[in-house]
């Protein structure tokens, strides 16, 4: 795969004037002076969304109140929503649930993976991955007798560790740090030769790129829908689990929406059919209507046009920065929707650019981050914040004392 790469900011000019994204920017609220790099940790508020919020408060909940469950739809949302993201992510309807954190479907997966493995105790995963999902693994092994969460240094200790005790592996398809893309479809094969399951934590692809959990042969996944889907900040997560589990796969917590009849109120409990054992209370109403306005922007996107964007973005804002330590891998079938740039002062060097209007991140304990969502961001925005990074470092004004100084959200 080759991606040509404009040269000036005229070509830049002239990719967003053909650009078949470009009128999706108006969809979203964007600052007003400045270039939005991190929408895959924050997707930015999308222009529809404040009247479907007031909708949902003032007239599903301030005016039809309880008759709101049945009248409003409100107990079908977390499957409607799994449906509409499902086309995203290359699963079939009610294949995906809407509901809970990233952080607590995998828990849910992953004790339910484990039953499905009699005998088998160990989970893999990767070192460097976000640390909840490692966190988690801990959490899930620590509760079966001889559980165990194994850290890979690299995947290229794969195969040695996948023996016969392996019952999963976690991995994320694009590093949160890095923006390194993993091959699903070669890994997933690995892992079901060595007879354990796959999960898969789509949080920086999910709406980033073209995702086929089908083709894969997944057996589950979770996502977020704050970060490329712009549901607004702490949005529910979604899990997926692949059809041939629903009826056998035993998630932990059991409550009320999980069951089969939650409102026979029977002291029992006996799972939903489907993706529906998955749920365990309801998603918060009024974040889920984040979620579905969101999503009526990603019903007219095309993933393909999304990633070839991306890619033209990501290098291009690579090619600029070529002189810098750019971690994040040329290959474009090798990287997701972000570039990473180590540099030891890198914290102060994302304060520098804020100031400047340019938003990015930093994440510890040396990589600045450089997110592109191919809805709202141009070529002109990647040009100029590549022209800002370099005068920033050529300045030196990083160096200013102000732009030490850390908030508890880094
Ligand atoms: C953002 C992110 C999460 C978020 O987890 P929550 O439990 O929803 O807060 C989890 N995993 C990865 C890889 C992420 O990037």
């Amino acid at each position: 795969m080759t991606v040509s790469v404009p040269a000036s900011r005229a070509e830049c000019a002239a990719l967003d004037a053909v650009d078949p994204l470009a009128a999706l920017r108006k969809e979203f609220t964007l600052p007003a002076n400045g270039i939005y790099l991190d929408g895959n940790s924050l997707g930015v508020l999308p222009v529809r969304t404040p009247e479907i919020v007031r909708r949902t408060v003032e007239e599903e909940w301030g005016q039809g109140l309880i008759t709101s469950w049945n009248a409003a739809g409100w107990t079908e949302l977390p499957f409607v929503l799994g449906d509409r993201i499902a086309p995203l992510v290359g699963a079939g309807a009610g294949e995906v649930l809407v509901c809970d954190s990233v952080s607590v479907n995998l828990f849910k997966l992953l004790t339910a993976a484990l039953r499905l493995r009699p005998g088998r105790r160990t989970v893999l995963g990767e070192r460097d991955t976000f640390p909840t999902d490692l966190y988690i693994a801990e959490g899930v092994t620590g509760l079966f007798e001889g559980g165990r969460s194994v850290l890979l240094d690299s995947l290229d200790d794969l195969d040695a560790h996948l023996d016969d005790s392996v019952a999963a592996v976690v991995l994320s398809q694009v590093d949160y740090r890095t923006g390194v893309l993993l091959d699903m479809a070669e890994i997933t094969e690995r892992v079901h030769r060595a007879g354990a399951l796959m999960i898969w934590d789509l949080c920086h692809s999910a709406g980033a790129l073209p995702i086929d959990l089908t083709a894969c042969d997944v057996d589950f996944a979770v996502g977020c829908t704050y970060k490329y889907l712009n549901a607004g900040p702490c949005a529910p997560g979604f899990l997926y689990a692949a059809p041939r589990h629903h009826a056998v796969a035993e998630q932990p917590l059991t409550g009320w929406f999980g069951h089969a009849e939650p409102f026979a109120f029977t002291p029992e409990y006996r799972p939903a059919d489907g993706i529906g054992r998955f749920l365990t209370s309801f998603p918060s109403l009024l974040a889920l209507a984040g979620l579905r306005a969101s999503l009526e922007i990603w019903e007219q996107v095309d993933l393909n046009q999304v990633r070839a964007k991306s890619l033209a973005l990501t290098g291009l804002f690579m090619d600029q920065c070529a002189d810098l330590e750019v971690v994040t891998p040329v290959q474009p079938e090798r990287r997701g929707s972000q570039v990473a740039i180590r540099f030891p002062d890198g914290f102060a060097v994302v304060q520098a650019l804020i100031e400047r209007g340019v938003i990015g991140d930093f994440r510890a304990p040396d990589l600045m981050r450089f997110g592109f969502t191919p809805l709202y961001s141009s070529y002109t925005d990647a040009w100029d914040a590549a022209q800002a990074l370099r005068e920033v470092l050529a300045s030196g004004e990083w160096r200013a004392e102000r732009f030490g100084r850390r908030g508890a959200v880094t």
